[in-house]
Order: structure tokens, then C-alpha cells, then sequence
């Protein structure tokens, strides 16, 4: 089957974040997350040419960021090829895919992060769509849907046992993973498997492009929105980087909640954009638009849904109000900003993170594709077979919305 894939592993050394502990699947987590909005981190924050990860997890981050910088592309590492059918284990289900969406989880795979470690070829890939084709020897789970259906994949496996998974906090578990990393494959190939309880129905009203979009971009800013901030219509939200691919979730979703947005970019073609995505203002992301947004909020934002970090940490704290919270779901421009204690406790600030979302929160997001309530923003659909351009356009950050690829 034609797939896309890590090819080789560059560099020992960059498999150090793969061997880390459980505490650092949480934040590869984040990294899907946080995708693509590190690309426009990279570039609001100007960190140059290496994407780098930095949310702060130590030494092993630290030497991934000077890799990074140092040089090679990790485009180089990307095949797009032939590769043997995978395997279906009991109680998984294969997708024939019908589209899939890049997300900069996706390079950081190509540069050898990941909560797993990783043994090529890894095929890439955390958001997928397509039809059920066959599933796993033994018992097919009561809930599966019936072959043939059209499917979404949900990218979080977790074990399904513990206390956390049985209440619906899958997030939480200890043994959780996205598709794509460790022994996953992902989602970026003609046929991929995943586990049959993962799999979300979707209605004929909802294309596949559409579903593909979802499971990482759109959950990720459904998830700090509704369940770490609890916004309600007729609050006012805070989003850094407006072109990033969480931000523009965020605002697309926000516009269906009721809830007015303020986002800030480096430039002024960008706070246009974000403007014209809804946005009520619009401002550069300099310490600065405090004061502006204290003054147009009379006294803070309700919740600041965090993506950038130290650039931009000082203006989150200094622009929500007192009790309000900020939600941090990545940290792309840098990890450990100076935490101003005084103002968090003196103002009650509550601080949150983020992660992914849950099945139950991807279910909801099909019901408004399902509604027409809302059409996630794609940049570009393209083959498979010539998905490397696509690959270059997200690591270049060139990108507004979604990068789809078809089978
Ligand atoms: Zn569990």
C-alpha cells in the first residue's frame, strides 16, 4: 500500500524524547495539539529556520531545539512509498482512507520526537477518514460500525481499563498514545488500522475532508474552550497567533459558541485575517495591547487559550481578568516565560493545560459538521502520491487551515 512515512532516524541522539517516561507521552499529547500552531510561532516569534520543540520538558527538549537549529531537514526523512499491509490485531478495525490531515505532529515525527520510541518506517499521520473495510479476527465490539460505513478516526488510544478511561478521561490514562507514534501506524496511507471503539460514524451529510480536519486541530481548541475554560456565551476569549491552525479552530469555534474573540499576530495581513474570521479586534502580540484590552473588555478576557508561550505569556497574564483562566495548550515560542507569581495570586489567575480532547468532545464536533454549523478552513487537498509538497508548505509554515490529503 502507498503510505507516508519516517524513512530513517537521523540521529540517535534525537530518539532521547522518545525514550522518556509516561510523563512525557502527556506532552507528545500536547504536541499534536499544538501542531500548527508551532509553525506560526515559528514564524511570529521568528525562532528561525529548524522547527523546534520547546515546551520545556528538559535537557532532552533543549538538545532537540539545537538539532533543530542546527540544520538538516527533517523533510529528508520523509518517503512516500510502498509499504506491507499492516496488520489488524483482535478488536481493531482497517479504514481504507479517504482523506487525512497533516498536523505538525507530523514533522516533529520526521525529527524523532515522540512520546514512543520510534523504528522505521513509522507511517505518519493523526487524522484520518474512510470507509471500514474489515476488522480484526475475534468478536467485533457491539458499538463497531457496520463495514462499509463512513468513519472517522479518534487518534487517541488509550487502555480502555483504567479509572481514567472508564470515566471518559482517556487523556489521563497513563498508557495513552496518538496514532502514528511507537507501534501505531498513522493515518497517512492508503489503508490504516485503529482500534474499532475509536471509530466515530459519520453521517452522509459530513465529507471526509471535512471529518479529517477534526481530530487533532478542531479537538484540541474544542477541548480548551469547553472543558478547561467552561466558556459560555457572551464571554470574550484571548488567542495569540491568529494564523495558527489551533487559532483559527478556536475562532471558527467561538463564532458557533457565541463567544467574541481578541487575537493578536505579528503582522497586520494577519490580524486582518483575523478579523475576517470573526475576530472583534485584532492586535500586534507585544506586552503593549494589554491596556488596549483591558480598556475594550472593561477589566480582562474571560480565558486566554495559550499556544505560544514566552513570547506571548506576559500579555496573557496581563490581558484576563481577575478569576479568569488561561489555558495552555502549547508553548512553541518557548517554555518557561518568567511566571509572575505575584499577579497570579494577587488577581486569582487560574492556569490550565490542555491536551488533545476527548472521544465524546470529537463526537460533538461531527455534530456540527453534521449541522452545517461549521466548515473547517482547508489550505489544499492533495494526493497522496505527491504528498510531499504538502509536507513542505507546514514546515515552511505557509499554510492557512488544513492540509488534506486523499488517497
Ligand atoms: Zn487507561
Amino acid at each position: 500500500m502507498l503510505a507516508a512515512y519516517l524513512s530513517a532516524v537521523a540521529d540517535p541522539a534525537m530518539t532521547r524524547v522518545a525514550d522518556a517516561s509516561a510523563g512525557d507521552a502527556g506532552s507528545a499529547g500536547s504536541a499534536s495539539g499544538t501542531a500548527e500552531h508551532q509553525s506560526s510561532a515559528t514564524r511570529e516569534a521568528s525562532a528561525g529556520e529548524g522547527v523546534t520543540r520547546q515546551s520545556g520538558e528538559g535537557t532532552a527538549g533543549k538538545e532537540m531545539a539545537s538539532k533543530g537549529a542546527a540544520g538538516s531537514s527533517p523533510l529528508d526523512r520523509l518517503a512516500i512509498g510502498q509499504l506491507p499491509e499492516p496488520d489488524l490485531p483482535p478488536g481493531w478495525a482497517m479504514v481504507k482512507m479517504a482523506a487525512a490531515s497533516l498536523n505538525h505532529h507530523d514533522i516533529w515525527t520526521l525529527q524523532g520526537v515522540s512520546s514512543r520510541p520510534i523504528s522505521p518506517p513509522q507511517v505518519l499521520g493523526c487524522d484520518g477518514a474512510g470507509t471500514v473495510v474489515a476488522y480484526g479476527p475475534g468478536p467485533v465490539p457491539a458499538t463497531a460500525p457496520p463495514l462499509g460505513s463512513s468513519v472517522l478516526a479518534y487518534p487517541v488510544i488509550s487502555c480502555r481499563e483504567c479509572a481514567n478511561c472508564r470515566s471518559g478521561n482517556e487523556l489521563l490514562c497513563r498508557d495513552v498514545a496518538l496514532l502514528s507514534e511507537g507501534k501505531y501506524q498513522g493515518t497517512l496511507a492508503e489503508q490504516f488500522p485503529v482500534p474499532a471503539a475509536n471509530l466515530v460514524m459519520l453521517p452522509d451529510t459530513v465529507t471526509p475532508t471535512a471529518a479529517a480536519c477534526m481530530g487533532t486541530t478542531y479537538l484540541t481548541a474544542y477541548h480548551m474552550m469547553y472543558d478547561r475554560a467552561r466558556l459560555v456565551p457572551g464571554n470574550t476569549l484571548l488567542i495569540h497567533g491568529a494564523t495558527g491552525g489551533v487559532a483559527v479552530a478556536v475562532m471558527q469555534l467561538a463564532k458557533i459558541g457565541g463567544i467574541s474573540v481578541i487575537a493578536t499576530a505579528r503582522n497586520e495581513a494577519k490580524r486582518q485575517f483575523a478579523l475576517s474570521m470573526g475576530a472583534v479586534l485584532a492586535l500586534e502580540s507585544d506586552t503593549a495591547s494589554a491596556r488596549e484590552i483591558q480598556k475594550f473588555t472593561a477589566g480582562g478576557v474571560d480565558a486566554v487559550m495559550e499556544t505560544v508561550g514566552a513570547p506571548t505569556w506576559e500579555l496573557s497574564l496581563r490581558s484576563v481578568k481577575p478569576d479568569g483562566i488561561v489555558v495552555v495548550s502549547g508553548a512553541t515560542g518557548g517554555g518557561n516565560p518568567a511566571a509572575m507569581l505575584q499577579r497570579v495570586f494577587w488577581r486569582q489567575i487560574r492556569i490550565a493545560g490542555s491536551t488533545m480532547g476527548t472521544f465524546q468532545e470529537l463526537n460533538r464536533l461531527v455534530g456540527l459538521l453534521a449541522r452545517r454549523q461549521l466548515d473547517p478552513l482547508v489550505d489544499s487537498i492533495t494526493p497522496l502520491s505527491v504528498a510531499a509538497g504538502a509536507f513542505a508548505k507546514l514546515y515552511q509554515g505557509q499554510q492557512s487551515g488544513k492540509l488534506v490529503i486523499i488517497a
